[in-house]
């Protein structure tokens, strides 16, 4: 596998600004953020997309859900409102692959979907 810098992060080889982790979730703030509160929620194991998740999966699936609700509680997003954006592939705007849930919010997002 060529290295993955998620993956890395995971292994503490690059430093975050960690949010929640688990034995199967690790969550940090995007470096880039693209709105106030930018979370990247990702699966510790090495799933490159969406489209390599399967049945064998759904306990990391259910894992990356209830992450997603705690870390919105714990940034005070969870009532305001927030976005979770998950890209696939290169015209998807992929750029990581490594799976990760995007939370957007903290400011009214706009409606932009392409
Ligand atoms: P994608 O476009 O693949 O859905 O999103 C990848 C995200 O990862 C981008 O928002 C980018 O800013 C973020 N990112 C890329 N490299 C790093 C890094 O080394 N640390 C952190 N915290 N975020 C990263
Ligand atoms: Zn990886």
């Amino acid at each position: 596998m060529e290295s993955c810098i998620f993956c890395e992060i995971i292994k503490g080889n690059i430093p975050c600004n960690k949010v929640y982790e688990d034995d199967q979730v690790l969550a940090f703030d995007d470096i880039h953020p693209m709105a106030p509160v930018h979370v990247l929620v990702i699966p510790k194991a090495h799933i490159p997309t969406l489209m390599d998740m399967s049945v064998e999966h759904a306990d990391i699936l259910l894992a990356l859900g209830k992450a997603v609700q705690l870390i919105a509680r714990k940034r005070r997003v969870a009532e305001s409102g927030f976005r979770t954006v998950i890209n696939c592939n290169e015209e998807g705007g992929q750029i990581v692959s490594h799976l990760h849930i995007h939370i957007l919010g903290g400011t009214r997002l706009k409606d932009e979907l392409g």
